[in-house]
């Protein structure tokens, strides 16, 4: 999940902070073994999806039709079984990485070689655990796409429907403050809402990896907004209680 989050979505997708190459090589390689395909494939549906969100040409909107159950489960997975599942045009950047390149292509080999690895150690029973993690994490992933676009709230103004989810959030390590991803996608902090016209940061794991790295050398220029540019994106909320004057 780290390596989804951390390495696919944070570093190569959105560039939140900068990483030693061989840095989104391991992760790629740790990605790919959770069966998230390659880089290049996620970082194009994924830019696609902040392009179009919740429009036609968004792959895994549910608000596109179909609407209502069908949306849902169309967002959280069904859409990976249709054309949809191939992306029109991959990113250069990665793409011009021959490393990421390779490993974009061969994304499947690392996770035949996880699955292999695990009966190896433990028979039967560990290959069962294989499938069940990779399950797992599987919808824990989707839940970005499917809950964190339905459910939850909205403290920043955006033109989509993106939510911040503290579920999504528990189960995808800090990627369930979607609607903070969407009106700061460059912001490698995701954990931060709006209450009572403050800014309040709230858990957000991936981020304490990323910081982790920091320590570590690892990792560099993280970027973060600043609490005014957090104010000034808030959406207007009406207080919750206004006391009378009489
Ligand atoms: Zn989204
Ligand atoms: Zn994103």
């Amino acid at each position: 999940m780290l390596a989804t989050t951390g390495i696919y979505h944070r570093l190569i997708t959105h560039k939140s902070y900068q990483a030693p190459v061989w840095v989104k090589w391991v992760g790629s390689v740790v990605a790919a073994s959770a069966g998230q395909m390659g880089p290049s494939w996620w970082k194009a549906h994924h830019l696609a999806h902040h392009l179009h969100t919740d429009q036609v040409l968004d792959s895994h909107s549910p608000h596109t039709a179909p609407r209502g159950v069908g949306g849902f489960l169309w967002s959280h997975g069904i859409w990976l079984l249709s054309r949809r599942c191939f992306p029109t045009r991959l990113p250069s950047d990665v793409e011009n990485d021959r490393v990421l390149r390779m490993i974009d292509r061969l994304h499947f080999i690392p996770l035949i070689a996880l699955g292999a690895i695990s009966y190896g150690i433990g028979g039967l029973e560990y290959l069962g655990a294989f499938f069940l993690s990779t399950t797992l994490l599987f919808h824990g992933v989707q839940t970005v796409n499917s809950l964190a676009h339905i459910f939850g709230a909205q403290p920043f103004a955006t033109d989509d429907q993106s939510r911040n989810n503290s579920l999504v959030a528990l189960l995808t390590l800090g990627e369930g403050w979607h609607n903070l991803h969407h009106a700061f996608q460059a912001s490698s902090r995701q954990g931060i809402t709006i209450r009572d016209g403050q800014v309040v940061y709230l858990p957000d794991p991936t981020f304490r990896f990323v910081k982790l790295m920091e320590f570590f050398g690892l990792a560099s220029k993280l970027r973060v907004p600043a609490e005014t540019d957090l104010l000034a994106r808030a959406k207007h909320q009406e207080p919750a209680y206004v006391s009378s004057s009489l």
